[in-house]
């Protein structure tokens, strides 16, 4: 059986609530190999590393996601990261980012929240797990001047995108939505990416592959976006989840502590 790891999800997220560890159990004894799950605010990211104690292959990113930041205290919550961070299952900082998609949004809060947490994972040296939507100008002039050690997440953006990304030294994820029938940038840009910059992820519960697009998305389902993945690449699955399981080793440096 194919192990793939999964390096982006949120285990914590309601919709496990009447499966959570019993779907984890499955998924680590076949299909998957490591799980990364990210938490979006202090309360979930602690919650990330309570799931992440309890399996060896499973671990946790802790960072506040732009759409969080006006739910915790800006005076602490630096701190609070800090803290979570220094346990031996943080493999990163995230999810944190930019997103202009739903109004009404602070722009200069986000950002500000943003750049605190890039300089808290070069101080921590741990890699960061990053979201964008909507803020693509925003976005490509903080990471063209910080340049971190990091994964742009759910990529869905052109060449053109891609191409900086990478000049960055960055690495680029993708979900399910390569699977989609309108995605046809996003395949292009994947297209171009090269294999060894790529790494696989669900973003469940959201973003389950075709033919499960709409339904709740677990790790098992990565197996049809590593499938598309494999057909773009003209590479085999085998071979397509042997490079994403090696580059997210690297990226991650799990099992550092
Ligand atoms: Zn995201
Ligand atoms: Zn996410």
């Amino acid at each position: 059986m194919i192990k793939i790891t999964d390096t982006h999800s949120h285990y914590d997220d309601n919709a496990f609530d009447s499966d959570r560890y019993e779907l984890l159990d499955n998924l680590l004894a076949g299909k998957c190999e490591k799980i990364v799950t990210l938490g979006c605010d202090i309360e979930k990211s602690s919650t990330s590393l309570l799931i992440a104690e309890k399996y060896d292959n499973v671990f946790a990113a802790v960072g506040v996601h732009p759409e969080n930041c006006s739910d915790v205290n800006e005076k602490t919550y630096l701190e609070d990261l800090k803290k979570l961070a220094a346990h031996p299952k943080t493999a990163a900082i995230g999810e944190i980012g930019l997103d202009f998609h739903w109004e009404p949004f602070d722009r200069e809060k986000q950002i500000r929240f943003f750049r605190s947490q890039l300089d808290l994972a070069r101080e921590l040296d741990l890699p960061v797990c990053i979201h964008s939507r909507d803020s693509t100008k925003d976005m490509l002039d903080i990471l063209r001047e910080t340049k971190p050690n990091g994964v742009l997440h759910c990529f869905s953006g052109s060449i053109e995108v891609a191409r900086e990304i990478l000049s960055f030294g960055m690495m680029i994820s993708f979900t399910g939505l390569i699977t989609f029938r309108n995605a046809k940038k996003a395949i292009e840009a994947c297209r171009f990416i090269p294999i060894d910059r790529i790494m696989l992820e669900t973003d469940a519960p959201y973003m389950a592959p075709v033919p499960h697009r709409g339904e709740r998305n677990d790790s098992g389902l990565l197996i049809h976006t590593a499938e598309k993945l494999a057909e773009i690449k003209g590479l085999t699955v085998e071979e397509t989840v042997r490079i994403c399981n090696e580059n997210a080793e690297r990226f991650f440096r799990f099992n550092k502590n």
